[in-house]
């Protein structure tokens, strides 16, 4: 395939847009992919076109290679589906509305869940029809309050997304798996480092699910990742804990009288005045900070948990919901929230803003009756051994020194809290650093809430009727583009990575000569017939500056130039990448080219 700049409807700009406030975005609309149609809303051009397409092609085939099978909804639905599962008023102002002639509710699809649900339903009666994994490469509507950054956050854009339908929670548990793996390995083939981070699922319901993070600086989720070392298949990032200490000297634990300290600002202040340490001042980091949470189990009811974490953390809710399940309930998807007022009520033993760990060890310090009774879990740097300031169950006092594994014990661990930079990171790499990632996927599993809302039921093995489980699972296809541009480019345009670019080479004919020409289209023809796609500047009358300019811009990674060296028979071939040249015997150029465009 050959695109030959002399005819590709194709106008590249010296001007930025007015709107863009992103490099993607400038580069994107200047290079001539896409143009602004209205607020979130883009044409893709032809060059836009053929990197959606590559892109949409290794999605597609690592969908396939998972055995998914693809299918293709309609992005105008009616009501009813998003009425029974309550979504239709859930979306607020997210989704767009309309009605047909006759009056009726239509909804702009945001997403398909309901619709998979239904047509499965339709379908399938029978244990033995599962497992099953459909998708689509479909356009979603969303009203987003702030479409921004171009392609980055739209208010239509192209998604992936599939869904998987299981009899049981382990076959779940495969099928999200398998999409996990698939993930990975799109990411890893478009040339997008991402970090898996468990996420709340929002909108979707259901428990557990992980989101894939780009980091960027426009990034609007804080993550912590390793300063070194590969970041797409590194896991989610995990903090690590400091080995256990001794305590053979540590003083016994002391109540005190601490008023008006119901923060951990209010209390390290009463402790520098009150207790002045002689090597140092009190912070926050000595003081044992004990949340409340509800863990919201899957028939509804709420269990209180609470999680001693280290005073100057931040409880880092998605990463609780994450691993609750193992220490609440009795299985299934559970949900973590805040606890309400209502639920603090419930239980007197909790003295809000003095709250103390919930399970003691040692009846003598904090009394029999000041225990909780409720699951109490502390964060892996809660380690035994370390000393606290925490909270003595009653209004307006504190312990000091209360040690953990002496004085006070747990019902297990969690990695409770954010991550933060200087943690040590898991992989022994060194600290971890700070950065912001931009949701590149999505993978969710939803349990059964959506066929239990439209009664998705088959026949198990025991010919009884059982609601089907389901993950659904969401990639943007846009927006992946926009990050890879983001992340690739320099002042003078957009470097797409190989797998992705517009074409494998751009050849660019400089000079006036007829044999420059002649022999630039010759070399195109063999490129060609090597099975390498071809961007082939031959406008005649553009100076070389201009087409240099151009090819700069577009960003396909290998620039043959056709041109002075001809008469010694050699072309030059450039790296985008790194601006180097080389010059190549004519003869040569196609088999180099072959060897680096291997895909
Ligand atoms: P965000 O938090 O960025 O709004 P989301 O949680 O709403 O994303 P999902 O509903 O999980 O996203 O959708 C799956 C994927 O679709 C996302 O991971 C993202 O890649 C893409 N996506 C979501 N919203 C947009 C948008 N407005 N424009 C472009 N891509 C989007
Ligand atoms: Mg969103």
């Amino acid at each position: 395939m050959v695109l030959r700049l002399s005819t590709l409807f194709l106008r590249t700009l010296r001007e930025d847009p007015a709107d863009a406030e992103v490099a993607s975005h400038r580069l994107l609309v200047r290079a001539g992919y896409i143009r602004r149609a209205a607020p979130g809303i883009y044409s893709w051009l032809p060059l836009g076109l053929k990197v959606l397409g590559r892109v949409e092609r290794i999605v597609r085939e690592e969908m396939e290679a998972i055995g998914a099978q693809e299918v293709h909804f309609p992005a105008l639905l009616p009501k009813e589906p998003y009425e029974a599962t309550n979504r239709w008023t859930e979306y607020g102002d997210g989704i767009f509305r309309l009605k047909d002639r006759k009056d009726a509710d239509y909804l702009l699809a945001p997403t398909h869940e309901e619709m998979f649900t239904l047509l499965v339903k339709d379908l399938y009666a029978s244990y033995k029809d599962l497992p099953v994994s459909l998708f689509q490469i479909q356009t979603k509507y969303r009203d987003e309050a702030r479409p921004r950054a171009g392609l980055l956050r739209g208010r239509e854009f192209i998604m992936k997304d599939s869904y998987s339908f299981d009899i049981d929670d382990a076959g779940l548990e495969a099928s999200y798996q398998a999409h996990r793996g698939a993930y990975l390995r799109i990411f890893e083939r478009l040339g997008l480092g991402v970090v898996p981070a468990p996420a709340t699922a929002g909108a979707m319901g259901g428990s557990r699910s992980e989101e894939f993070l780009h980091p960027t600086p426009l990034g609007e989720d804080p993550l912590v990742r390793p300063a070194r070392g590969a970041t797409a298949n590194g896991g989610a990032v995990t903090p690590v804990g400091p080995d256990a200490v001794g305590f053979p000297d540590a003083p016994a634990a002391e109540v005190r009288d601490t008023p008006d300290t119901p923060t951990i600002v209010t209390l390290v202040d009463h402790a520098n005045a009150s207790a002045p340490r002689e090597d140092r001042a009190w912070a926050a980091a000595d003081t044992l900070k004990n949340v409340v949470l509800a863990a919201v189990l899957p028939a509804g009811e709420r269990e209180i948990v609470v999680i001693g974490v280290p005073g100057d953390r931040s409880v880092d809710l998605k990463r609780i919901e994450a691993t609750i399940a193992g220490h609440v309930g009795t299985g299934g998807e559970v949900a973590v929230e805040a606890a309400t007022e209502e639920d603090l009520e419930k239980h007197p033993g909790l003295v809000k803003g003095y709250i103390g760990p919930g399970l003691s060890l040692d009846a003598a310090v904090l009394g029999a009756e000041a225990t909780t009774g409720l699951t109490y879990l502390v964060d892996p740097r809660v380690v035994p051994g370390t000393s606290w300031i925490t909270g003595a169950n009653e209004h307006g006092t504190h312990v000091f020194g209360l040690v953990a594994g002496r004085d006070f014990g747990w019902d297990g661990g969690i990695e409770a809290v954010e991550g933060r930079e200087g943690d040590e990171a898991p992989d022994g790499s060194g600290p971890l650093v700070a950065a912001r990632g931009i949701e590149m996927g999505h993978i969710f599993q939803l349990g059964r809430k959506y066929a239990d809302a439209l009664g998705l039921k088959v026949l198990d093995a025991n010919g009884k009727l059982a609601t089907v489980t389901m993950g659904s699972y969401g990639v943007g296809v846009p927006r992946a583009i926009a990050a890879l541009a983001e992340s690739n480019h320099d002042d003078r345009g957009i470097i797409w990575p190989r797998n992705v670019a517009p074409a494998d080479v751009h050849v660019v004919a400089t000079g006036k000569g007829a044999e420059i020409f002649e022999a630039a289209e010759a070399l195109t023809a063999e490129l060609e017939a090597a099975g390498l796609e071809v961007l082939y500047d031959d406008r005649p009358k553009v100076s070389p500056g201009v087409k240099f300019g151009d090819a700069e811009l577009i960003g396909v990674p290998t620039i043959v130039v056709v041109g002075r060296g001809l008469a010694e028979g050699v072309l030059e071939v450039k790296d985008r990448r790194t601006g180097q040249a080389q010059n190549v015997a004519v003869d040569d150029v196609v088999g180099l080219l072959r060897g680096l465009v291997e895909h």
